[in-house]
């Protein structure tokens, strides 16, 4: 019989033992133009040396970077990565959200729990294992997944929790789940994702690499790389698909203040996985891609924010601009001309808002990942209140091709006014998970039978074609292009291009509670309609799941969500109603079978605990 869990017994660190991180800590600040800039990177080095983050940590950080230490304490909580005590030798966290639960997650958080003898939260008695339940890890394509202190692993099975239990030092690390072209003649981002030694720089050159980036840097002007990529009908791939030519031409030429360029690679979207390919399968093409960027705007100095998750991926991607660097391709007189440029890796430290871009300033200056209001827009008063032009990894990775085929040539890859392609992650009730990519104007039905379809058995009920904030489809409707457009006029988004599929046994009430669980938990908490919003919506949701439902309860949901909508500082407020209404909109009968008769008519709901959705204490 398990011995009953306790929590580990709160221990300090103490000034001595902080002074012994003085030298790394000043590497870290001199990285930044502000001391302040560096408050995620010293919370992190402390973290990683003493496993949590005490009071006297946060004066120590609070002193290098010259704020009163209850900023740094603000920072410390409001990011979940970032721990006031400690956690055991293996922390493991389980995703409970969407992609993984179709897959089994509950079960596989349900199995933990028992083998462990502790729930959610808790450290087992000899201090080993922490288990926690998290939101999205964006590794979809293995679902059900968790992530072991640093390492993801997935498919998680009862085989692999006996490993985990066992030999926890010695997991198997998770598989590489690119899964092909879909009608493509020749892949244009992925075509070196299975290549051997991929994140090299020597294959990388070997493989005609840099090319662009030395073509942009020493015959081009910066006006002709912009005109270029404007050809090409280049969008932004992170979700929102402006157009990134235009995007670059608003950064000012003449600016009396450092320009910067910001790769947002805090990939966040339930249900995503692409940037993480390209960063962790080939670095090489998102720094040729900044180069490049960076020459057309004229930056000097670009920060890569990378998820704080993605341990692996930016350890690669830091070994890669290391190798740029001694190459003579980043530094000062780059490909021996004046042209310089510095790239700093950022990590990010766990909240979903920070995809949001001035969010993902906010945080990146140092603060929480407040987002704020626009104007001014971040190409005028961005990162430190300078010019600043923010680009997504898959964006910037399609950029070497477009100088390398030219921006007609990538234009006709794509459908209407989106050029190129894109990388589709495909989750869910879908035989083949993973990672396609495929022409902007390839359609939904086609990307779902290439993944090969439902399971046996099965029928297409759902599918949401961009990440979780996306509206849903009916199974009718799949007959879609996944160009920005094109979905748009279908009354969803093409987003991140995250596409989670349903089959005939999902339960759509359970569907959308663990998107609305989602939102609730990540509302940064500065906007009412939002932060109260998303937690009533989950409340009143959560009710009608454990049968509690009543008769004005979908109608008062769907006034929630409508009140929400364009009445904050940022989307994500839109972002959480989309799914409120589209969910209840588009199977209704099934939403008023729940209210009506206090059960699911596929299976019961299960029992749950109230869940604690409180932003204000989360954030
Ligand atoms: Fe924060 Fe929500 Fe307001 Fe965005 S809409 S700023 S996430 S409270």
């Amino acid at each position: 019989m398990q011995p009953p869990a306790t929590d580990v017994k709160r221990q300090e660190i103490s000034p001595a033992q902080l002074k012994t991180l003085d030298a790394s800590a000043q590497q870290i600040l001199a990285k930044y133009e502000f001391p302040r800039a560096a408050t995620l990177p010293l919370l992190r080095l402390v973290q990683e040396r003493f496993g949590f983050i005490n009071t006297a940590a946060e004066e120590w950080v609070a002193g290098l970077v010259g704020v009163a230490a209850v900023h740094i304490h603000e920072v410390v909580t409001f990011y979940t990565l970032f721990h006031q005590q400690p956690v055991g030798t293996y922390h493991i966290q389980v995703c409970q959200n969407i992609a993984c639960a179709l897959r089994g997650a509950e079960g596989c958080l349900a199995s933990l729990s028992e083998r462990l003898g502790i729930t959610p939260g808790q450290t087992t008695p000899d201090g080993k294992f922490t288990l926690s339940a998290v939101e999205c890890l964006c590794a979809c394509e293995a679902g059900p997944v968790m992530q072991v202190n640093d390492q993801y692993v997935g498919p998680v099975s009862a085989q692999v929790i006996d490993a985990l239990l066992k030999t926890p030092e010695a997991l198997p690390e998770l598989p590489v789940v690119f899964q092909g072209t879909v009608g493509l003649v020749e892949p244009v981002l992925s075509k070196r994702f299975n290549f051997k030694d991929s994140t090299l720089i020597e294959t990388y050159v070997r493989d005609e690499g840099y090319q662009a980036a030395r073509k942009a840097v020493a015959e081009l002007t910066p006006d002709q790389v912009i005109a270029e990529v404007t050809k090409a009908n280049l969008r932004g791939l992170g979700g929102a698909g402006f157009p990134t030519g235009k995007k670059w031409s608003f950064i000012p030429k003449e600016s009396a203040k450092p320009k910067f360029l910001v790769v947002n690679a805090d990939e966040g979207e339930p249900g995503t996985i692409k940037d993480r390919y390209i960063i962790a399968r080939d670095p090489h093409r998102l720094i040729e891609g900044m180069i490049i960027a960076a020459r057309a705007t004229g930056c000097r100095k670009a920060y890569v924010y990378v998820r704080g998750e993605y341990a692996e991926p930016a350890r690669i991607l830091q070994q890669a601009i290391d190798e740029a660097y001694k190459y003579g391709f980043l530094g000062q007189h780059i490909f021996n001309t004046d042209a310089s440029l510095e790239i700093v890796l950022h990590r990010g430290a766990g909240a979903y808002i920070c995809g949001e871009e001035t969010a993902l300033l906010s945080s990146l200056e140092g603060g929480k990942g407040f987002p704020r209001l626009k104007p001014p827009f971040p190409a005028i008063a961005g990162l430190f209140g300078s010019p600043t032009v923010i680009n997504n990894v898959e964006t910037l990775a399609c950029v070497p091709t477009i100088l390398n085929k030219g921006g007609e040539w990538f234009a006709k890859l794509g459908y209407g006014k989106t050029g190129g392609m894109r990388l589709y992650s495909i989750s869910g009730h879908i035989k083949k998970p993973g990672l396609y990519e495929a022409s902007q104007g390839v359609t939904l039905r086609e990307l779902i039978e290439a993944a090969g379809g439902v399971p046996e058995g099965r029928t297409l009920k759902a599918v949401i074609p961009g990440g979780i904030s996306a509206k849903i489809l009916r199974a009718d409707e799949v007959g879609v292009r996944m160009d920005f457009d094109s979905l748009l006029a279908a009354g969803t988004m093409a987003g991140s291009a995250g596409i989670i599929v349903m089959d005939d046994s999902t339960c759509m009430l359970q569907a959308l509670w663990y998107a609305a669980k989602f939102f609730a938990h990540e509302s940064c908490g500065q906007c009412s309609p939002c932060r109260e919003g998303t937690g009533w919506i989950f409340k009143i949701i959560d009710r009608i799941v454990k049968g509690q439902g009543r008769p004005q309860d979908l109608d008062i949901l769907m006034g929630v969500a409508s009140n929400m909508e364009g009445r904050t500082i940022c989307v994500f407020a839109d972002a959480a109603a989309w799914p409120v209404q589209s969910y209840i909109s588009k199977f209704r009968e099934e939403f008023e079978l729940h209210v009506r008769e206090k059960r699911c008519h596929l299976t019961p709901a299960p029992a749950r605990e109230p869940l604690a959705v409180n932003v204000w204490s989360s954030r």
